[in-house]
């Protein structure tokens, strides 16, 4: 049964070789499988014929239903015109073609009925139709056409050899009418009644012809759930692989140095969400299976400090732990941060990244294997095979959002027993994004600001309003606060980018002279030890403000900041406006965010000014973004298979993928072989899938 779903697509009626390699070359479609899953991009209504009596202005396309009278051929400046009389009883409409004239008087024939399909116009007061579709009225294409008519995307190619939109139509509906044709099933029957779904092959069917718009819904939500449903099955599947191939690190106690930090040194009280989270972690920690977790909290929500005490805790275990930072300025000042929080405690602690000198590499290194340094602060250079732990036990990626969920898995392998790993993000995911690209970790949320806080208050300002800009800043300035001024760096127009950025900080050096202020200027370009000491100089208040480019987006953190400007803001995301606003909002004064725009904005634009003068809120405007965007061009998608989805799209289908979720999560924790009878089906698809991946590794 399944060898018909894998005839070669030369072998369907109505498919000869010079349209059998279109299909292939054009839309990758091999075999008579291929073809039923190539869906439509949407339908259009023929349920209904109008009366040419009905006509009236704005009509979308319609369908009639007559006979042609007449014909007559005009010559034009360029080429001819061809025009028709069309009439249903009720009335005449002149049918006009500029090409194919030839083609369309030798295949009407008079005294026959056709079905027209297109938009009348209105042409030197009278109605016409341009170029309309024709096909005959009879049984078949009456049945095929006065339904919700599938619209399928064809080539440029195809087009210029009349294979269009059409055609696919009528291979799929001498597809699906074939008796031999029968459509496995790969959900189990107890999945699809529980969920009230069509069973496979009806859906299939639905999605191209379907009924009525409801069964089209239907059908379209039975495919979407299981395109997501086995996409959570992959994702899920290294979870429970996990769980069962590693025995993971069991942190039994928790010691001494984490009671003492507790006792002593912490500087503030947790926030109730810290404290959860902390247990959370815990938990983990001592489960004896190997921990994955997101950690998501909104800028400012007190991350650092969470990772801090789970560092304790493996020690507290004679283990090791490591924080690993997406840039160096990050890096650093987690490391001086860490560092002053632990004076006073037995804790070794050191930074790696690719500026330490060699010589002092080499020694941490040495310390690294014997086990005398304790924690290891550091950039991607602390994933190189040269660094070696003596006994890693934990490990904390801040602010990451590179890895996908494989690569992630494959990162700490080599470990006989990896180590916990913890992944913080201060970007909040979208529900959807957690669930996929995130979709094998455990989810962490502190969802509560330190007390104290005052909401950041955001306003968008034009070119225009600069000089009153300037004296807001002054005023904030008097009350001896700092300022961000962020502008915006593009690979494509770097050079144009810098130009602006040094412009700006000399009118900014301009207005806010020597020596009653001073301005740091940071970027990329600067040699890593004079953009260290400015930002340091920033950090210790020794200037005022500060003018960048992003490379102070992540992690920065000058409690005493209180305003933040970003130039051309927009030409920035929504999710790198939220982390750049959250440079602010720190310490305990009132803070501000000003996104200054020029006068032209687009659509996209003004949403993203105005979400941002609406939410503080980093959950809200991650979905906004999502929705602006869409997955592609968020990090993480790429390795997650998200980009292959044909129908589910994460940005409106998040309630069937949560429920796609939780069924593959039950059926994995029910019979994780798919061992059962029932659940046979899906054991089938998978390794179906499989068979066919490793087919196009081989091609590609
Ligand atoms: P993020 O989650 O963005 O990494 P940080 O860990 O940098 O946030 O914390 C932001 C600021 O809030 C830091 O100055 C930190 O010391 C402070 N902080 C963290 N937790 C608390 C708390 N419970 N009470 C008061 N201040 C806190
Ligand atoms: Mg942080």
């Amino acid at each position: 049964m399944s060898d018909f779903l894998q005839t070669p697509i030369e072998f369907l009626k109505g498919v000869g070789q010079a349209r059998a390699d279109l299909l292939k070359k054009e839309l990758n479609i091999f075999t008579f499988e291929d073809l039923l899953y190539f869906y439509p991009y949407r339908h259009i209504d023929r349920t209904r014929f109008y009366k040419i009596s009905e006509l009236q202005d704005d009509l979308p396309y319609i369908q009639l239903r007559g006979k042609f009278t007449d014909f007559r051929t005009e010559k034009l400046n360029r080429g001819q015109r061809l025009t028709g009389s069309f009439t249903d009883g009720t009335g005449h409409l002149e049918i006009v073609w500029f090409q194919g004239a030839k083609w369309v008087k030798e295949l009407i024939k008079p005294q026959t009925e056709y079905i027209l399909f297109g938009k009348p116009a209105i042409f030197n007061g009278k109605f016409n139709m341009v170029h309309p579709s024709v096909d005959l009225y009879n049984d078949e294409n009456i049945k095929m056409l006065s339904a919700l008519m599938p619209m399928y995307n064809t080539t440029e190619k195809m087009k210029q050899r009349n294979f269009e939109s059409k055609s696919i139509l009528k291979l799929l509906h001498n597809l699906l009418k074939d008796e031999r044709l029968i459509i496995p099933e790969n959900l189990p029957d107890k999945l699809i009644s529980k969920e009230n779904m069509l069973a496979r092959g009806k859906a299939i069917h639905a999605i191209h012809f379907p009924g009525s718009a409801a069964e089209l819904t239907q059908a379209t939500e039975r495919l979407k759930f299981e395109e997501l449903f086995f996409l959570q099955i992959r994702i899920l599947r290294y979870k429970v692989q996990r769980g069962k191939l590693h025995n993971g690190i069991c942190f039994e106690h928790i010691g001494e140095l984490f009671n003492t930090f507790y006792e002593k040194h912490l500087p503030f009280n947790l926030t109730e969400a810290q404290k959860r989270v902390i247990r959370e972690i815990r938990g983990d920690m001592k489960s004896g299976v190997q921990m994955n977790r997101l950690l998501q909290g909104d800028v400012g929500s007190g991350k650092t400090i969470v990772a801090l005490l789970c560092m304790l805790i493996a020690i507290d275990n004679n283990y090791q732990a490591t924080l690993m930072a997406p840039t160096e300025i990050l890096a650093q000042q987690h490391f001086h941060n860490l560092q002053e929080l632990l004076s006073g405690l037995p804790v070794s602690i050191r930074l790696l990244t690719g500026n330490t000198s060699s010589k002092d590499r080499k020694k941490m290194l040495q310390d690294l294997e014997s086990g005398s340094l304790n924690i290891l602060i550091g950039t991607h250079a602390l994933i190189e095979n040269a660094v070696q732990y003596k006994n890693l036990g934990l490990v904390i990626i801040d602010e990451q959002h590179r890895f996908g969920v494989e690569q992630r898995s494959r990162l700490w392998q080599k470990n006989e027993k990896p180590p916990h790993v913890l992944v913080m993000t201060a970007t909040p995911i979208p529900r959807t994004l957690a669930m996929t690209v995130y979709g094998d970790l455990d989810v962490s949320v502190i969802d509560e600001l330190p007390a104290g806080r005052k909401p950041i208050k955001t306003i968008h300002r034009f070119e225009s309003g600069r000089l009153a800009v300037f004296e807001f800043m002054k005023q904030e300035l008097s009350k001896g606060r700092q300022i961000y001024i962020v502008y915006p760096l593009i690979a494509e127009s770097e050079k144009m980018d810098y130009m602006n950025l040094q412009d700006g900080f000399e009118s900014v050096s301009r207005a806010f002279p020597l020596p009653q202020y001073k301005v740091s200027i940071v970027h990329g370009k600067m040699k890593p030890a004079d953009k260290d000491f400015e930002m340091a100089r920033f950090v210790k208040g020794e200037t005022n403000i500060m003018v960048a480019t992003t490379v102070i987006e992540v992690g920065v953190n000058v409690p005493n900041a209180s305003v933040m400007i970003i130039e051309s803001a927009e030409r920035f995301g929504l999710s790198q406006l939220h982390q750049l606003r959250g440079r602010v909002g720190r310490g305990a004064e009132q803070s501000y965010c000003i996104l200054m725009t020029g006068n032209k904005l687009g659509n996209e634009a003004k949403t993203r000014i105005k979400t941002m003068e609406q939410s503080n809120d980093g959950f809200y405007i991650s979905e906004v973004d999502l929705k602006l965007r869409g997955p592609g061009d968020l990090e993480g998608t790429q390795q997650s298979g998200l980009l292959d989805l044909k129908l589910a799209d994460l940005k409106t289908d998040d309630q069937i993928l949560q429920r796609a979720r939780n069924s593959a999560s039950k059926l994995l924790g029910e019979d994780a072989g798919f061992s059962q009878p029932e659940n046979l089906p899906v054991k089938l698809w998978l390794s179906k899938q499989q068979r066919h991946a490793k087919v196009w590794s081989r091609i590609s």
